[in-house]
C-alpha cells in the first residue's frame, strides 16, 4: 500500500468489532461476567473516534486450530434450549452462548484480517464471553474458546506470519492461552497477573516448550508503579527482541483498584500507559481483545484509556 497521507490517516483508525449477539450470553443473577459489561464498554468508547464493524460469525476451522472437534461438539451438545447449563463451577451456557462466543472468535479473526490487510493498523474486539482461561478441552473461568490464541493461530497458519506476540494484562493468569500455545514456538506469550489468585498457574518458572512464555506474577495490593517496573524489566525487553509482526493484547481490566474479583491497585491511566508502551513495541499492527473487568465504571474508564492509547 503506498505511504500516502491517506495511508497514515487510516493508520490512526481504530476498528472496533462488536455484535449484539454477545449480549445474549446469559449468566446467573449476581454473576460478575454479565451483559452489562458490554454496555459499560460502549460508555467508555462513546467519546472516542473509532470505526465500527460488526463481528462476523466465527469459522469452526479457526476454533479447531486450538480445540479438538470433540470439545466443540461437547459444547454444542450441552447448549440448553432454555435456562442454563454448567460447564464448570463458574462457566455457564445459555441458549445464546455459542453464538456469542463464535462472534467473539469471528471478531478477533476479522480484526486480524483487517490489520494484516492494511485496512487499519489497530483494532479492539469488544465481545464476551472472554477467552483466556479456556484450555484445549476444558471451558473454565467464564471462557468457552481461547479467542486470542485462535486469533494468533489465524495470523500464523492462515496468513503465514512467523512472529506473533500476545500480551495478557488481565489480573488473572491466561492459563488457557498458555495451554493452547505451550508448544507454539512462533508466538511469544507474556502474561502479568496477581499471584496467588485464580486460576493458580502462571509462576515465572512456566516458560513454554520453546522458552517463549513469560509469566510475571504481581503481589496483591501492588499498583501502577510496580506494574510499570515489572513490564520494563521482564516484558518490554522480550517484546523488543521478538520484533513481532503482529501484537495481540488480552485486554482484561480487572487489575483496576475498584474491581471486585482481585486485589491489584491499577488506575485507568495505568492501562493507558501500558497500552502506549506496548504499541511502541508492536511493530505497528495491534489487535486487542476484551477479557475481564467487572466493576462497570472502572471498566468504562479503563477501556476509554486503553482504546485512546491504541491510536498512538
Ligand atoms: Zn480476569
Amino acid at each position: 500500500m503506498p505511504r500516502t497521507p491517506e495511508y497514515f490517516e487510516r493508520c490512526k483508525w481504530v476498528l472496533v468489532f462488536s455484535h449484539s449477539d454477545c449480549l445474549s450470553h446469559a449468566t446467573p443473577a449476581g454473576h460478575p461476567e454479565r451483559a452489562d459489561r458490554l454496555h459499560a464498554v460502549e460508555r467508555g468508547l462513546a467519546d472516542l473516534s473509532v470505526t465500527r464493524r460488526d463481528c462476523p460469525m466465527g469459522d469452526e476451522a479457526d476454533v479447531l486450530r486450538c480445540h479438538p472437534l470433540t470439545y466443540l461438539e461437547r459444547v454444542k451438545a450441552k447448549l440448553p434450549d432454555e435456562g442454563m447449563a454448567m460447564l464448570d463451577g463458574d462457566t455457564f451456557l445459555s441458549p445464546g452462548s455459542l453464538r456469542a462466543a463464535m462472534r467473539a472468535v469471528g471478531g478477533a479473526c476479522a480484526a486480524v484480517d483487517a490489520v494484516l490487510s492494511g485496512e487499519a493498523s489497530r483494532a479492539f474486539v469488544a465481545c464476551r464471553p472472554p477467552g483466556h482461561h479456556a484450555e484445549t478441552a476444558q471451558a473454565m473461568g467464564f471462557c468457552l474458546f481461547g479467542t486470542v490464541a485462535i486469533a494468533a493461530k489465524r495470523a500464523l497458519d492462515h496468513h503465514g506470519l512467523s512472529r506473533v506476540a500476545i500480551v495478557d494484562f488481565d489480573v488473572h493468569h491466561g492459563n488457557g492461552t498458555q495451554d493452547l500455545l505451550w508448544e507454539e514456538g512462533r508466538c511469544l506469550f507474556a502474561s502479568s497477573h496477581q499471584m496467588p489468585l485464580y486460576p493458580g498457574s502462571g509462576s515465572a518458572v512456566e516458560k513454554g516448550a520453546h522458552g517463549q512464555i513469560v509469566n510475571v506474577p504481581l503481589r496483591e495490593g501492588s499498583g501502577g508503579a510496580a506494574m510499570r517496573a515489572a513490564y520494563q524489566a521482564q516484558v518490554f525487553p522480550q517484546l523488543e527482541a521478538w520484533q513481532p509482526e503482529l501484537l495481540l493484547i488480552s485486554a482484561g481490566f480487572d487489575a483496576h483498584a475498584d474491581d471486585p474479583l482481585a486485589g491489584l491497585e491499577w488506575q485507568a491511566e495505568d492501562f493507558g500507559w501500558l497500552t502506549r508502551e506496548l504499541v511502541q513495541r508492536s511493530g505497528g499492527r495491534v489487535v486487542s481483545v476484551l477479557e475481564g473487568g467487572y466493576d462497570l465504571d472502572a471498566l468504562a474508564k479503563s477501556v476509554a484509556a486503553h482504546v485512546d492509547a491504541l491510536k498512538e
